[in-house]
């Protein structure tokens, strides 16, 4: 993928073997965004409506935005991605503008994925907005996406951590219509995560993994991720000290290394 109107990026190569702990859910992710882009004629032989707009909601940092990354890299698509505050604060006074450029491009150059990041930063109730700046956006992108008729080839992918908060017809059929949840992993899932982020360091051999998954309750993969690069960080900062030698000298030839300091 490539092209890049303003706020757009290109793919970063993201793949499916760099999000830890989510076989089911990249299966599904697979299934629902992959699979029309790839293989569109399987869907018109069924008389299939691929979805045109998929909600992944979970915590923070579970993953959400590198699974959409994943899934647009590997099927090529062209992604844009947008961050939900970005359009409503850096883009003001243009954001209507911004939205219609977002999906002209995806249409111009499908298959292409839309990923709204942080969707609710604008697309709350609209009942509690009234006739706010936002209602005004989210009405836009409801006509937008009504408007895409691409069969698959353009697919909008959001990502809140709030549900329940946004907007009840942004999840109309024809819209946000398929859920999936990435919630927070479980020890394997941790322990996946933690291989993934501690893959390339320098790590001792008996540092057990298994040990820091299963003390890791809770954690979501960006808390798993700055564990690792803490820890990475440690080791560089620390300066190499006479422990260190010392832990490396066999016994006998320490006895040595005290004559040699107090040898006057
Ligand atoms: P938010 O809801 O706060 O936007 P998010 O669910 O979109 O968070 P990401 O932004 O995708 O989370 O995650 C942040 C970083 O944490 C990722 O770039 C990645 O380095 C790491 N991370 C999160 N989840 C995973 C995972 N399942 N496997 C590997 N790394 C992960």
């Amino acid at each position: 993928a490539s092209g890049a109107a303003p706020g757009s990026r290109n793919v970063p190569p993201t793949r499916y073997e760099d999000v830890g702990g989510m076989r089911e859910t990249i299966e599904m992710v697979r299934e629902a965004v992959e699979l029309p882009i790839t293989h569109p004629e399987i869907f018109k032989k069924m008389g299939i409506r691929p979805h045109k707009g998929i909600l992944f909601y979970g915590p923070p940092g579970t993953g959400k935005t590198l699974l959409a990354r994943a899934v647009a890299h590997e099927s090529g698509a062209h992604f844009i991605a947008v961050s939900g505050p970005e359009i409503l604060n850096k883009f003001w006074g243009q954001s209507e503008a911004k939205l219609r450029s977002i999906f002209g491009e995806a249409r111009a150059k499908a298959p292409a994925i839309v990923l709204f990041d942080e969707i609710d930063s604008f697309a709350s109730s609209r009942d509690a907005m009234s006739e706010s700046f936002e209602a005004t956006l989210v009405s836009q992108l409801l006509s937008l996406m009504d408007g895409l008729n691409d069969l698959g080839r353009v697919c909008v992918i959001a990502t809140t951590n709030r549900p329940s908060a946004l907007d009840s017809a942004l999840r109309r059929p024809g819209r946000f219509d398929h859920e999936i949840e990435v919630g927070l992993p479980d020890a394997e899932a941790r322990l996946h995560i933690l291989k993934i982020h501690a893959r390339g360091m320098p790590t001792d051999p008996d540092l057990d993994l298994e040990q820091i998954a299963r003390a890791t309750g809770g954690y979501s993969g960006a808390d798993l991720e700055a564990l690792c690069r803490e820890a990475a960080l440690v080791c560089m900062r620390r300066t190499i000290n006479l422990r260190d030698f010392e832990k490396r000298i066999a016994p006998h030839q320490l006895s040595a290394l005290s004559v040699t300091t107090y040898d006057f």
